[in-house]
Order: structure tokens, then C-alpha cells, then sequence
């Protein structure tokens, strides 16, 4: 048996490794942080720049919302046959104050989670193909 390869499910939206970060993209001129990644014009009604900075944006933040998804989820996450109701966690950054939308990590029920708990972006299994086993981010509570 081989071990499997680890690969992003989308590419280039995330770094993985012990402490990852979500890729974003910063405003040169309005300093405005967008994800997922903006880099042809700024969203900024107020601004017109066209440059941006690629930037890892905070891995931490507080929970703003969250619910519980009885339905198949959008893309990119993919749900198998054994499809199981998930959460999905709206997290306020702690820097960049923007709400980033990710599903909790395994093993986090709906019950453990409140407004306002601080969270930290995790980078899990998201669905296994054949010899690759694609990640993407969610977001646990933080412990320490
Ligand atoms: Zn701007």
C-alpha cells in the first residue's frame, strides 16, 4: 500500500502545514482584503486600483453565525453517498474583519459552537479520489 497524495481541492486558496493560512489578495491602494482572491479591479466602489498584494490573511476569527446544512453543499464541497448534515461556520477575521464561510471541523457539533467563539482555520480531508486525497479549510474552535 501506498500513501495516498495530499492535494488541495482548490487550488491556491490556501496553505496547509501546521498553521494554515486562507490566500487572499490586499487593495495596493484602499488596503480593502478580499477572499477568495481578487486581482483584476478593486470591489471598492470608491477605489479603481488594478494592483493587489497576494496575502495570507489572519487564521484566526469569531464565529458571526452558524448554521446547520441538511442539503448537499456547493462546490468545493464535494458530499458522497454517505452525505451527513454539516455545519457551516461565518467567521469574522480578527484582522482583516471580513466573514470567511467554512465548514467546522470533524468531531465539532453544531452544540459546541455560540456567537462570538473564537475559531482557528484547520485544512482537513474534504473527499479521497483514488490516489489523492483532497483537502480543504474549515474551521475548529480553538483550544489552548
Ligand atoms: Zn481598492
Amino acid at each position: 500500500m501506498t500513501e495516498k497524495n495530499v492535494a488541495p481541492s482548490i487550488e491556491g486558496w490556501f496553505t496547509t502545514g501546521d498553521t494554515p493560512h486562507l490566500i487572499g489578495t490586499q487593495c495596493k491602494t484602499c488596503q480593502t482584503y478580499f477572499f477568495p482572491k481578487q486581482d483584476l479591479f478593486c470591489k471598492n466602489p470608491a477605489c479603481r486600483s488594478t494592483e493587489f498584494d497576494e496575502v495570507e490573511l489572519s487564521r484566526t476569527g469569531k464565529i458571526w453565525s452558524y448554521t446547520e446544512h441538511y442539503y448537499r453543499p456547493p462546490e468545493p464541497y464535494i458530499s458522497g453517498d454517505d452525505f451527513e448534515p454539516y455545519t457551516i461556520a461565518a467567521v469574522e477575521l480578527d484582522k482583516e474583519k471580513m466573514v470567511i464561510l467554512g465548514q467546522v471541523a470533524n468531531g465539532v457539533a453544531h452544540a459546541d459552537l455560540t456567537t462570538g467563539l473564537a475559531m482557528e482555520i484547520v485544512v482537513e480531508t474534504l473527499y479521497e479520489e483514488e490516489d489523492t486525497e483532497r483537502t480543504v479549510w474549515k474551521w475548529k474552535p480553538v483550544t489552548d
